[in-house]
């Protein structure tokens, strides 16, 4: 499977992870698959719930909190989540994936976002470096959980 983006999603992206720099960005992926492709007619960007992190604690606690914040961790609302899902599901769309930013950080999944993430969903990473929107990849969870496999992400 590949995930496609048009070049003014891909833009979006990009500045929504230099705006929430030093900080993490999240959103959500929305379209329809199309045979071995997954075409994105939608980037929703989300709030990251551990800007408000008594909220984010109830939620999800973090398991270290000396060394996770919301510049190394995002959390979507599940609220959100639910509403953005259930809008899309109206309009006949479906939720291809979820992207977020890793500030000052390579554009690969760390052992977190696997533990966190589920099968057959795009999960896009954007590396912004310094402020600046750099690297981005598309990865898929193995249907095992064991890793994320790099996915094709065409523009
Ligand atoms: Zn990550």
């Amino acid at each position: 499977m590949a995930i496609q983006l048009s070049a003014e999603q891909f833009e979006s992206i990009r500045s929504h992870g230099v705006r929430e720099y030093p900080n993490e960005c999240c959103g959500m992926l929305l379209g329809r698959t199309d045979g071995e492709a997954k075409e994105v007619s939608e980037v929703v960007a989300l709030r990251n719930l551990r800007h408000d992190p008594a909220r984010a604690e109830e939620l999800l606690p973090l398991e270290d909190p000396g060394r996770e914040s919301e510049k190394n961790r995002f959390l979507i609302d599940p609220l959100e989540q639910l509403r953005v899902e259930r809008d899309a599901r109206e309009r006949g769309l479906d939720v291809l994936g979820y992207y977020h930013s890793h500030p000052d950080h390579p554009a690969r999944p760390s052992n977190y976002d696997r533990e966190h993430a589920w099968p057959w969903y795009s999960y896009v990473i954007l590396s912004v470096e310094q402020g600046e929107a750099s690297e981005m990849t598309s990865w898929v969870l193995s249907e095992d959980r064991a890793r994320f496999d790099a996915e094709l992400l065409k523009l």
